[in-house]
C-alpha cells in the first residue's frame, strides 16, 4: 500500500492511495465522515431574541458553525456529570449583541479559547435598530453518524482512471480533444495523450465521441481521495484521527478474537 500527496493546502488534502481495495478505501471515507468526534453546538439557552429568525433556526445556524476541537474533552456519554454541562464535556459560548449589527461567529465568547468558531466571519443573523440578541450556546463532542453538525470534513474518493487509446484508430484527434470538459487531452506528434490523468473525472465524453479509439475505466486498486476539512482540524489531522479510530476498533476486535 502506498500514499502519494497530490495537493495539500489549508483545509484541503488530495492524495492517491495505491494497492488498496474499495472496502478499505470506503472504511476510511466513512470513518472520516462518521467516526471522528468534534465539538459542535447542540443546545442553546436564549435570554432574548428580537431578530427576525426564530430560536429554532438560530439553534440550527449555531450548530452548523465548525468549532476548533482540542484534545481532552469527554463525550457526554463518557462523563460522570449528570447534565452534560461540566467543564470536562461541554463548552459555553455566550453572545450579547445589540442592533443595528450583523452578528457573526466572532461575537461568540467561549469559556475555552481553544474551542472557538473555525470561521470567525461566518454570519449568524442581522439585527435591526433596537433589536437585541442574548444567548448561551453549549458545545459538546459528538459524531457525524449522530448529526452532520459533528462531521469534521467532506471526504470522497474516485478510482484512478485508466484511459486506453488505440493510436492506430485515427489520424485526426480533434473530436476527442474537444469532447473533454477537463481539457486534459491533446495531440502530440500525431498521437493522442492525456496531460494529467489524475484530473480525469471518468465522464467518458471522450470515449463517447471516439468509441473506436478510446476506452475509459477505473482502477479498483487506486483511489484519489479528496478531504475538505470544516476547520475543526486540518485535513491531515482528520485523516490521522480517522486512522486512529479504525486502529482502535481493529485492536479491540483482535483482542476479542484472541479470547475465542
Ligand atoms: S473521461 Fe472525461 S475527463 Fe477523462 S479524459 Fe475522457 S473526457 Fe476527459
Amino acid at each position: 500500500m502506498d500514499i502519494e500527496v497530490i495537493e495539500s493546502k489549508k483545509g484541503l488534502l488530495r492524495f492517491l492511495l495505491s494497492g488498496a481495495d474499495p472496502a478499505f478505501a470506503n472504511s476510511i471515507r466513512r470513518t472520516i465522515l462518521q467516526g471522528v468526534p468534534v465539538m459542535a453546538v447542540n443546545e442553546i439557552e436564549v435570554v432574548s431574541n428580537d431578530s427576525v429568525i426564530s430560536d429554532e433556526i438560530l439553534a440550527h445556524r449555531l450548530g452548523q458553525l465548525p468549532l476548533t476541537t482540542p484534545e481532552g474533552y469527554l463525550l457526554p456519554s463518557e462523563c460522570d456529570c449528570i447534565e452534560g454541562r461540566c467543564a470536562n464535556c461541554s463548552v459555553s459560548l455566550t453572545l450579547m449583541k445589540e442592533g443595528p449589527a450583523v452578528v457573526s461567529a466572532k461575537d461568540l465568547d467561549s469559556s475555552d479559547p481553544e474551542v472557538r468558531p473555525a470561521q470567525e466571519e461566518a454570519p449568524i443573523v442581522r439585527l435591526g435598530e433596537g433589536q437585541e440578541l442574548e444567548l448561551t450556546a453549549i458545545a459538546r463532542l459528538g459524531y457525524g453518524k449522530e448529526h452532520p453538525n459533528w462531521q469534521p470534513a467532506i471526504a470522497s474518493y474516485k478510482y484512478m482512471p485508466i484511459i486506453e487509446i488505440d493510436q492506430e484508430a485515427r489520424d485526426d484527434w480533434e473530436d476527442c480533444i474537444e469532447a473533454c470538459p477537463k481539457g486534459i487531452l491533446k495531440e502530440d506528434d500525431g498521437e493522442l495523450i492525456v496531460t494529467d490523468l489524475k484530473e480525469c473525472t471518468m465522464c467518458e465524453a471522450c470515449s463517447d465521441a471516439c468509441p473506436d479509439a478510446i476506452k475509459v475505466e477505473g482502477d479498483p486498486s487506486k483511489f484519489i481521495f479528496r478531504i475538505e476539512s470544516t476547520g475543526s482540524f486540518s485535513s491531515t489531522e482528520v485523516v490521522k484521527k480517522a486512522l486512529e479510530v479504525l486502529k482502535e476498533k481493529f485492536d479491540s476486535f483482535s483482542e476479542q478474537v484472541e479470547k475465542f
